[in-house]
């Protein structure tokens, strides 16, 4: 459940797993009363103060930031680099990650965890590349938290020194909220979208370390304007790094490898 926009908690379903009650100890030991979001599920009710909202949320991402902790130290004992892949609906991300996914293989170990309120669509098409994924379906959940994504890696069990892409539920609001334990952010914005979006969302592109504007072979046929767009990036996050890229015709594709690889050699070494 979700505070932030107020959506309801969704029954959560984990490929191959039982979904709402998880009744065994997972790698993290986490023990199975710790469903925090059924409760606070009906925290829009008339009646609660907003003093008590506020309380809500701040338990919610306080229990969310313990597992998320569990999850970054289960990716550090196993040097796996984990990111957070977040964006709107139709950004491109499925369609960047098999491209990714089809260059990279070879190379490197990896793996996926899909989120989507419905479907293994998108898990369906990661592993038609080969690549192993587990699809997370959240109901009416709007994002992905750490707790889902710790249950995940139970079945996924990606292997150490890999790279494992978690596609977030497509959403520029809430998932910007939860840490999923992972080392970074990537914030997939379409030159078919507003090139404004990182002035309307701020909190997501302050959180991403990296914004990749993608469907660059778009731009002669829109008013897209891509430097008003990074411009907009900076200012809600100076620090923000920018890669252009087309996931259908391929441009810009190494300079994103580079990033992946990078950050998996400093993934590697501890950091
Ligand atoms: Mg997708």
């Amino acid at each position: 459940m979700c505070t932030v926009c107020g959506c309801g908690e969704g029954e959560t379903t984990i490929e191959g797993q039982e979904h709402d009650h998880h009744p065994h100890e997972h790698h993290h030991g986490h023990g199975h009363n710790h469903d925090y979001g059924q409760g606070p599920a009906h925290a829009h009710a008339p009646g609660l103060s907003q003093a008590r909202m506020v309380q809500i949320e701040q338990d919610i991402l306080g229990k969310n930031n313990e597992y998320a902790v569990a999850n970054r130290r289960w990716f550090a004992g196993r040097n796996i680099l984990a990111l957070n892949l977040v964006s709107s609906p139709g950004s491109g991300k499925t369609s960047l990650l098999t491209r990714t996914l089809l260059h990279m293989k070879d190379r490197l170990p990896m793996a996926v965890i899909e989120g989507d309120q419905q479907t293994s669509h998108d898990a369906d098409r990661i592993r038609e590349t080969g690549v192993k994924a587990l699809q997370i379906n959240t109901g009416k959940g709007c994002h992905l938290d750490a707790h889902m994504v710790g249950h995940a890696l139970d079945s996924l069990d990606p292997e150490p020194g890999s790279v494992l892409f978690i596609e977030n539920v497509g959403n520029l609001v809430c998932p910007a909220a939860f840490d999923l334990g992972e080392a970074h952010k990537v914030a997939i914005l379409s030159v078919t979208e507003g090139e404004d979006k990182p002035l309307k969302y701020p909190d997501m592109f302050h959180v991403a370390d990296l914004m990749i504007l993608n469907k660059i072979d778009l731009l002669p046929y829109l008013d897209f304007d891509p430097d008003k767009c990074i411009d907009y990036a900076r200012r809600v996050n100076p620090r923000i790094r920018v890669l252009q890229l087309s996931a259908t015709t391929g441009e810009g594709m190494d300079a994103w490898q580079q990033w992946i690889e990078a950050n998996r050699q400093l993934a590697a070494l501890g950091d």
